[in-house]
Order: structure tokens, then C-alpha cells, then sequence
């Protein structure tokens, strides 16, 4: 019976959303940009949202927030955000001053999306599955034994997208060697769709005659569900550093489920089939045999959701 704000902080925009009694009452989008009293602005807005919409903004269980970056979830810190500005940024606190509430939950971005995805989504079943965003870059996130994985050491593992020798062919920005996400990310995805377009003689070059470099996966999905052969070759590539690093998840942790997020999740059945023929290279047949891998179900809102899941279960409401 929780009443809650929260935030799902992103590069670009923040998807925020007021919950009673498990629903969306009502939501907004935020841009992030200019990032200067960001939370502050923020917090602007859903005081007129909530008055709007007849909420009482002090009479909230809780508050949450959801922020890409590196987190510090137990001090309520963000230590690092590339995409913000942040740096040793307490979160927590400016939460607490700006919306009035001393009960904050703060998440990485990608762990919210995970537990969102697992409690909302999928209804807290199975016990463990990883979850894989395909976005600007390739997030992620895990459930084990029921539980929101934090790691044992740095409390920082939410990377999916970084080193592990995956591939040889692009260098990461973050410097390490293999990265998937420069070749599994969307971004990836789409820097190859135009290199394969530029010398189709097929429909992809077609399309690429009429969008040039501003075309987007969205562009071709017909072409993709149409199988047109050069979009599906570069899918596959794309996907199979992707399907190295899901090997040895299942091949270490035998996780019951493999959850697909990100915009080109949209492609639906066709692309987890042709994730599925890439990981057929890379996993042994006893746990191939078994390999569930799924499109995430929530979209827009996944991270707000996970945040207040999160902060339900966490301050038991
Ligand atoms: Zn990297």
C-alpha cells in the first residue's frame, strides 16, 4: 500500500512517476539538460504534478531515485556520473532536503531496471535471471536466489558492457580490451547497419540512399523482420559478443533466465532467436538445452518501477 515519487535519472532524461497502492497515478518526463539544479528543477515540476493530480507530495511513504553512474547505494552517494557531472554527489541527502522525505532509495540505473524488470515484470519469478539492456552502451544487472545482486567487494557491479576480451575488432572508450558494448550496444548495432548499407545493393542500401547517416535501427526493423539478408549478417556479428559473455553467466551461474531490454528488444522473437543461434556457438549443449532468454516486458518506466519495488521491499511495505 506504499505511496511513493520516483526518478529514474538518465543521460538524457529523467522518467519520473508518482505509485499508489502498486500503480502509476501519474508521471513525467524531465529533460536533463541544462544539468545545473537538476534535482532541484525536478522536484519543481512534481510538486506541480502532484497538484495536478491531487497528491499530496508530504504524506509520500518514500522517495527514490534511480541515477546512471556509478552509486554508492548504501550511503546514498553517487561517486561517479560521466553522463551528470557528478562526482561524490550525495544524492540522498539533496533528496531528502528538496522533497521534504527522510525515506530515499537510491539505485544504479541498471540495477533498477533489473529489479523492476524481475519484480514488476516478471512477478519475482524465476529466482535468478541477468538482465541486459541494449542502449547507448549494454548495461545490466542480476537476481540471485531472489535477491538484487550488489557484488561482495566493490558493490559495483552492474558493467555487463566492459572488458572480458569479447571481441577484437573495436576499442572501448573506457579503455580495457574486448568490451562487448562497442559492438553489442545499439549505438554498435547502428554504426555497423550504415558500414553494411553503404555497400548493400540489397534494400538496406536502398533505405540508406533515402536516410543516409541518420538511419536507425527503427529505420529497418521491417527489413529485419522480412529477414532481408544484410541486416540480419549484421545482427548476428553484433551479437555475438553478447552471446560470449550470457556463456559464461550460464556456464558459472546457471541463472534460469536471460532478460533482453533496450530498444532493440523491440524486434521482438526474431532477435532473441537469432541471440539464441549465436549462443548455440558458445554454450554447452546441457545448459543450451535449457537456455531461456526473454524480451524485457516493461518499457519507459522500467528503472522508476525498480526504484519503487525496491524501496517497498527494502523498507517493507
Ligand atoms: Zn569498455
Amino acid at each position: 500500500m506504499a505511496k511513493a515519487f520516483t526518478i529514474d535519472l538518465g543521460a538524457t532524461s529523467a522518467k519520473c512517476a508518482f505509485f499508489d497502492n502498486d500503480k502509476v497515478i501519474a508521471k513525467f518526463t524531465f529533460s536533463t539538460n541544462p544539468r545545473e539544479n537538476l534535482l532541484e528543477n525536478i522536484g519543481k515540476e512534481a510538486r506541480e504534478v502532484a497538484e495536478k493530480n491531487n497528491i499530496d507530495m508530504d504524506n509520500l511513504d518514500f522517495i527514490g531515485i534511480a541515477v546512471c553512474g556509478i552509486v554508492d547505494n548504501a550511503e546514498g552517494k553517487v561517486i561517479y556520473s560521466t553522463n551528470l557531472g557528478w562526482r561524490d554527489y550525495p544524492v540522498k541527502e539533496e533528496m531528502t532536503r528538496i522533497f521534504k522525505n527522510e525515506k530515499v532509495v537510491v539505485l544504479n540505473d541498471a540495477k533498477a531496471a533489473t529489479f523492476g524488470e524481475w519484480s514488476k515484470g516478471l512477478k519475482k519469478v524465476p529466482d535468478s535471471m541477468a538482465l541486459f539492456t541494449i542502449g547507448t552502451g549494454v548495461g545490466g544487472g542480476a537476481i540471485f536466489n531472489g535477491r538484487l545482486v550488489f557484488g561482495d567487494n566493490t558493490g559495483l557491479p552492474s558493467e555487463p558492457g566492459h572488458g572480458g576480451g569479447f571481441q577484437d575488432e573495436i576499442q572501448c572508450g573506457c579503455g580495457l580490451k574486448g568490451c562487448i558494448e562497442p559492438i553489442s550496444s545499439a549505438s554498435g548495432i547502428e554504426r555497423e547497419l550504415i558500414a553494411k548499407a553503404k555497400v548493400s545493393t540489397g534494400p538496406l542500401g536502398e533505405r540508406y540512399q533515402k536516410l543516409g547517416d541518420n538511419m536507425h535501427i527503427k529505420d529497418i526493423a521491417d527489413l529485419f523482420q522480412e529477414k532481408d539478408k544484410d541486416v540480419i549478417a549484421v545482427f548476428y556479428k553484433a551479437l555475438e559478443p553478447l552471446a560470449k559473455i550470457i556463456s559464461v553467466i550460464i556456464h558459472f551461474f546457471d541463472v534460469s533466465m536471460i532478460v533482453i531490454g533496450g530498444g532493440p528488444s523491440n524486434l521482438g522473437k526474431p532477435l532473441l532467436d537469432l541471440l539464441k543461434k549465436q549462443a548455440a556457438n558458445y554454450v554447452l549443449p546441457d545448459f543450451y538445452e535449457r537456455l531461456n532468454i526473454v524480451q524485457a516486458s516493461l518499457s519507459d518506466l522500467v528503472g522508476a518501477w525498480g526504484v519503487y519495488e525496491y524501496g517497498k521491499a527494502e523498507l517493507k511495505f
